[in-house]
């Protein structure tokens, strides 16, 4: 299959303003990113999909945004202070470090286990390698104006952690009864040891997370149904082919000791099969360990049974540059519009960032150019993202739009001012259509949604 490699997505997201290195004219910095117009459409869409299928859609999910620094107690409970650590290798001469699990190519934390792969391989630079030990992923800083043991907090891992510190306030003020949700989107921080993979393995993530509070005995069904979601929030929301797609489970060794079933969807990335949404049932560990830590009685009366327990959490957890990664290769494809090769980003009209494009056949004639810019103002009153393009002839104008997934371009030529009516070019086909303007809004409406 035509797959992109990863330099075919990365220069695409260069060129076409998608993502850049941050602070690039610096020389950049690992693991860090930064979104153009076109990625933070693409992304907004992504989270608004989301937001909506989880929150708005439905009454037993809540939405938190929780800060990004919290009491470093919180780490402690969670166990991320002592164990959120990957398990690194250095290379004896170079003193570069690796992730050890991925340079003895398994999946397991294992010291004793990765010590004994390792010792018959040699670093990338071709070198002898250390012993592997664990290295803490968690980012610090400090604050209040004096940089001591005191003061040390940490930027969030995961969003997780304010989910549950807020499970009582919003089983309060919300009225919530179990089993409801709390859903977050935002940024957390990982000093992660070998970033890589473009956007795959970054230092600072935004994630979209949901911890779905329950009854224990319901836990098998629940897991079941969050596990469904993801892979049809996929390729039903977002138009991903089945095929890209495929479950990985956690073996005893991969997953945390408190989880009772993790199940990952796969993503086939140009770097091949990887993480890129994972359910977890994570037992009533974090709820009973932040009970235990803060005194708190985190327990759930059910009302009805007058049954009292502590609710198990099941966790549906997926990165929003991972999600971005996929839904490009995915649509990336190279094919040819009479006799001419192309990219073309094969987007679901749903998430593409630019819904139409706006375009006067030539730019130096007047008449045709306010025609077109009227058409424009309406259009962009109700799509949002239309663009006006008149740069270049109007094949190059097409291969653009193809390049940033626009699904439908708009061109006012000579016949338009004779009779109303525009050309509507489809993205995939490249084939168009003559519309009265009168029809257009309506015509553009059941096209963007019917796809
Ligand atoms: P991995 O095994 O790839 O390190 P993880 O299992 O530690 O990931 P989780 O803690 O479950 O990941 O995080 C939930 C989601 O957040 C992942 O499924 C992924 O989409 C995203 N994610 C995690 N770490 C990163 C990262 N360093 N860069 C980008 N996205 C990430």
């Amino acid at each position: 299959m035509n797959r992109p490699t990863m330099e075919d997505i990365v220069s695409l997201s260069k060129r076409r303003g998608f993502v850049f290195q941050s602070s690039e004219i610096y020389g950049g910095l690992a693991g860090f990113f930064d979104y153009g117009p076109l990625g933070i459409e693409l992304t907004n869409n992504l989270k608004r999909l989301w937001w909506d299928s989880l929150v708005h859609y439905r009454d037993d999910i809540f939405g938190v945004d929780g800060a990004i620094i919290q009491n470093p107690l919180l780490w402690q409970a969670s166990g991320h202070v002592a164990g959120f650590t990957d398990p690194m290798v250095e290379d004896t001469v170079t003193h570069k470090r690796y992730r050890a699990d991925q340079l003895a190519g398994v999946d397991t934390t294992d010291l004793a286990e990765l010590s004994k792969l390792l010792k018959e391989k040699k670093s990338p630079d071709g070198n002898p390698l250390g012993e592997p030990r664990y290295f803490n992923m968690m980012m610090q800083t400090w604050v209040g104006p004096v940089q001591e043991e005191a003061a040390k907090v940490y930027l969030r891992p995961e969003t997780a952690g304010s989910i549950f510190t807020n499970f009582l306030n919003i089983k309060e003020t919300m009225r919530a009864k179990v089993p409801f949700g709390i859903a977050q989107i935002g940024k957390a921080f990982r000093n992660e040891i070998s970033p890589r993979d473009f956007i795959f393995r970054v230092r600072e993530l935004e994630q979209m997370e949901m911890q779905y509070f329950i009854n224990p005995k319901d836990q098998q069904e629940v897991y079941d149904n969050w596990r469904a979601f993801a892979w049809n929030f996929l390729t039903e929301r977002l138009g991903i082919k089945e095929s890209s797609l495929s479950w990985h489970e956690h073996g005893e060794t991969e997953r945390a000791h408190y989880a009772k079933a993790a199940h990952d969807v796969y993503f086939n990335f140009p770097q091949g099969p990887k993480e890129l949404w994972g359910t977890h049932n994570r037992s009533d560990f974090d709820l009973s360990s932040h009970a235990k830590a803060s005194g708190k009685d985190l327990s759930y009366l059910d009302e009805q049974s007058g049954e009292r327990f502590t609710p198990y959490v099941i966790e549906s957890s997926v990165g929003v540059g991972r999600m971005l990664l996929a839904v490009l290769t995915d649509a990336f494809t190279r094919d040819s519009v009479a006799g001419e090769e192309r990219i073309v980003l094969k987007l679901h009209p749903r998430i593409a960032p630019v819904k139409v494009a706006v375009s006067p056949l030539l730019k130096n004639k007047p008449e045709l150019v306010s025609f077109a810019r009227e058409i424009y103002a309406q259009l962009k009153r109700e799509f949002g993202m239309v663009l006006w393009d008149d740069n270049g002839n109007i094949g190059k104008r097409y291969r653009r739009q193809d390049e940033i997934g626009t699904p439908f371009c708009i061109t006012v030529d000579f016949e338009s001012l004779a009779n109303q009516s525009v050309t509507v070019r489809d993205r995939d086909t490249a084939k168009q259509i003559r519309i009265n303007i009168d029809d257009l809004p309506q015509t553009l409406r059941q096209k963007l949604e019917q796809n």
